[in-house]
């Protein structure tokens, strides 16, 4: 069997083709500037997955699309994103739509869902058997393998870790859902931006200070570049960075009592600089036993919400009667 793993992000579509041992066999990426309609962006997956198919004639071909926000995986339905700002795209048929143009009917989840079964399957090997996945980008996502199996929840909305709330509800900061007190507001990067320029005109000769009035766009690279330098102002950005997504990540262990967590996305490069203030909070909880034994680890694969939906593409097809 071959899967075909479609990721739909805010700046790239990334699609990739991988086979029953888990080979990749094929990877793409396309910009998703100029896309205008949700009709053009569904014209480009089709065309890839038309392209596979005659490519493996003969084969059978499964295929899962991870989409960014609140999907109905039993329909297929983008309901709700943020992200993608097309004028025709609410409650985005994406599984109808990819049947109708090339006769193969996708999986459709969201898409730190389909990564938490990337990491499950590449970085774990199936090992544990409940695991929280947290992906840390612009947005925060979070995916759950709950008794060895992808968990999705009642609705397909499971694993909202970034809009799970940690502050206080009207005075917390804004976050791009619309609420205010999210864990994305403070440790995606558009809190982490806020809390920077805060600091930033608190210690305005600080060596992030500098590198953020040297770039034209804020990069989360410069905060890196700052904690390298060993600047306070960027350590202290990640030390508190490490102990809000503590207080989010203890929530969830304490709910869900997992046994893994694995933090990956762009931000998750920035471990060695918040492990630290992440750990201390885990080790300060007053019920120590799901904290005990936890794994907490980082997958540095960045194409893994794209390779996740080709595994689980395969996976979810084998086990249909
Ligand atoms: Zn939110």
């Amino acid at each position: 069997m071959i899967g075909i793993g479609i990721d739909i992000g805010g700046t790239f579509i990334k699609f990739f083709v991988l086979n029953e041992k888990g080979t990749v066999l094929r990877a793409d990426k396309l910009e998703t500037e100029g896309i205008r309609t949700a009709d053009e962006f569904i014209d480009k997956l089709a065309l890839f997955i038309n392209r596979i198919k005659k490519e493996y004639a003969g084969k059978p071909l499964a295929v899962a699309v991870g989409a960014p926000g609140d999907v109905d995986n039993q329909k297929g339905i983008l309901r709700y994103n943020p992200n993608l700002k097309f004028t025709d795209m609410t409650d985005w048929p994406i599984a109808k739509n990819i049947f109708e143009k090339t006769g193969i009917l996708p999986h459709v989840a969201n898409d730190a869902t389909l990564a938490a079964w990337g990491v499950y399957e590449t970085d774990l090997h199936r090992q544990g058997s409940n695991v929280l996945v947290v992906t840390l980008g612009t947005g925060v996502g979070g995916g759950l393998i709950i008794n060895q199996e992808l968990y999705q929840g009642s609705n397909g909305s499971a694993g909202e870790i970034g809009h799970t709330k940690i502050a206080d509800l009207t005075t917390g900061p804004l976050c791009g859902c619309g609420a205010r007190g999210c864990l994305e507001a403070f440790v995606g990067t558009i809190g982490i931006k806020r809390r920077v320029l805060e600091a930033v005109k608190e210690h305005p000769q600080s060596e992030l200070a500098k590198r953020v009035h040297q770039t034209k766009d804020f990069k989360i690279e410069v905060v890196f570049q700052a904690a390298e330098q060993k600047c306070p102002v960027a350590l202290k950005i990640w030390e508190d960075t490490g102990y809000y997504l503590g207080v989010g990540i203890a929530n969830w262990v304490l709910t869900l009592d997992v046994d893994t967590v694995v933090l990956t996305g762009g931000v998750s490069g920035a471990a060695p600089y918040f492990m630290p203030a992440l750990k201390r909070v885990l080790a300060n909880q007053q019920i120590k036993t799901p904290f005990n034994q936890l794994k907490l680890l980082v997958s540095k694969n960045p194409n893994i919400g794209g390779i996740g939906a080709a595994l689980y593409a395969i996976y979810h097809a084998q086990r249909l009667p």
